[in-house]
């Protein structure tokens, strides 16, 4: 338990209404958008500065305690979920933009500012912050920071790491450290890469410096109808073969395509078997020729329809029912858990025949909505949390599913990170030396373990079941 004078110390430093503790009002933080584990921290604090956090953490240094970070609570890997952490530290009140360089093409953000905002920001100026996960209009930059998060865009534009030039970094031990920065080209180690999608545990990432690029002239939406997933997947390889790149190039399966039709009514096909959004971006002048290429390639492989967006506003549309996806399938089960593996793109079609089967076998019933273009699948489970049989059943058919993602040569996770989901699974990857390498690398930045324990790497002392009070299934 956390003493009295803790707290007191904590609320002299961001204030009284900095500090949460009320067990009732600790419920909201008892976990991110992976549901199937949960556990309430002792307490949350809500730094409204970098200041504030690193003397915060300097407190939680003098009483040797270990803290998790949160921005917003929308990871799907668990990873904001306090662990063996009794002190949560929230980044949603650090919400300043610093400085925009349009010239330079930079912008400098505290923590908590929210993914959206950052292109909002910008968006007079002809610029735009690349990675845009489907939850951008709520995820915060410290988030993307630390999952190193993707989203449709990124099969052309890259990830987070991709668009990071520098961090300000709060060490366990409250210093700050300034790692990056303006200029892109640095000697020495990149240290920001490192910080880089290490989930929160080398500290908190208190500020980032983010490359702006061009907003895209012009856009070419299409939508693809297919009988099969199967077809609309040749069409995926057939187009990059074809040397085109697409700014995003997104599969929907038949379940998906009813939840969202179900939600938003804008006259998809809830009889087709997939449907691709293919996104084309770049100069006006060469669109065209490029939507009349893709769509040449989409007949070969025997494109039922193909539609294009005639306006902003049907594109806009066909967004809201991507990136809204995962809120329509609301409407298929009360619960649901989004898994996020990688393929090689080719191997697309073999993954989902895997989770048609895995889906049969365990008796769920399995959406799928991807980032086809980066092989980078999503199936969902649905379930009722209710039912503890079909809870266990969930839990067995992810890793079968992430387990075949690494058989066909791919990877545990794309961009939602490993947080405490798939650490039993890391070994699956990596033998043990890699594994005690990592360890020993994240020693250097935090050598007491307190920042964010016990996520990513399997650890035998402590298992997450005993640890998360509200665990639904035994592993
Ligand atoms: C509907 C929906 C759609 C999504 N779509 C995508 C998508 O397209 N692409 C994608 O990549 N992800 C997606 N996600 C996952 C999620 O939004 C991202 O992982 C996002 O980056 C998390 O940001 P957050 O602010 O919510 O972080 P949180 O969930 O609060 O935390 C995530 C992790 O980051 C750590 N962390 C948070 N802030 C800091 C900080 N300042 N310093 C150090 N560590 C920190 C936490 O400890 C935790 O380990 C989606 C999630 C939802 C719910």
């Amino acid at each position: 338990m956390l003493s009295p004078a803790l707290l007191t110390r904590l609320r002299a430093v961001v204030g009284a209404d900095g500090v949460i503790d009320r067990p009732e009002a600790l419920l909201v933080y008892e976990c991110d958008g992976y549901t199937l584990e949960r556990a309430a921290p002792e307490a949350v604090v809500l730094p409204r500065s970098p200041a504030q956090v690193s003397a915060v953490l300097r407190v939680l240094h003098d009483e040797g305690i270990a803290f998790v970070p949160r921005g917003a609570g929308t990871g799907l890997s668990g990873g904001a979920l306090p662990v063996a952490a009794p002190v949560m530290i929230g980044t949603s009140r650090m919400q300043a933009i610093e400085a925009i360089d349009a010239a330079n093409r930079r912008i400098v953000v505290q923590a908590g500012v929210v993914n959206q905002w950052v292109t909002n920001a910008v968006r007079a100026d002809g610029l735009c912050y690349a990675p845009d996960p489907s939850s951008q209009p709520a995820c915060t930059i410290g988030g993307n920071v630390a999952e190193n998060s993707g989203g449709p865009h990124t099969l052309k534009y890259g990830v987070t790491t991709n668009h990071v030039l520098g961090v300000e970094l709060a060490l366990p031990t409250g210093e700050l450290v300034t790692l990056g920065g303006a200029v892109e080209d640095r000697p020495g180690y990149d240290l920001t890469g490192l910080v880089v999608g290490a989930e929160g545990t080398f500290g908190i990432v208190t500020r980032a410096t983010l490359r702006l690029v061009r907003a895209p002239e012009a856009y070419r939406t299409l939508l693809a109808v297919f009988e099969s997933v199967a077809a609309a997947s040749e069409a995926v390889s057939g187009i990059i073969a074809a040397g085109i790149v697409p700014g995003a190039l997104e599969m929907m399966d038949t379940l998906i395509i009813q939840a969202v039709e179900a939600a938003f009514r804008i006259g998809l096909p809830t009889d087709a078997g997939a449907v691709l959004l293919i996104e084309l971006d770049g100069p006006a002048a060469g669109l065209d020729p490029q939507v009349e290429r893709v769509s040449a390639v989409c007949r070969t492989t025997g494109v039922r329809e193909i539609r294009v967006a005639r306006d902003d506003a049907e594109r806009a549309a066909l967004w809201k029912c991507r990136k809204r996806a995962f809120g329509a399938v609301g409407r298929l089960a009360p619960n649901y858990c989004t898994q996020d593996g990688v393929v090689p793109r080719t191997r697309v079609p073999d993954i989902l025949r895997t989770i048609a089967g895995v889906a049969e076998r365990h008796r769920l019933r399995i959406a799928n909505v991807f980032h086809a273009g980066d092989g980078n699948i999503h199936p969902i489970l649905l379930y009722d949390e209710r039912d503890r049989d079909e809870v266990s059943r969930v839990l067995a058919a992810g890793r079968e599913i992430l387990e075949a993602c690494v058989a066909l040569g791919g990877s545990l996770t794309g961009e939602h990170g490993i947080g405490v989901e798939k650490m039993g699974q890391m070994p699956l990857l990596f033998g043990p030396d890699d594994l005690a390498a990592m360890t020993r690398l994240r020693a250097v930045f935090d050598p007491d373990g307190r920042a964010n324990p016990h996520k990513i790497f399997p650890d035998a002392k402590t298992c997450v079941e005993t640890r998360a009070p509200r665990r639904q299934a035994a592993m």
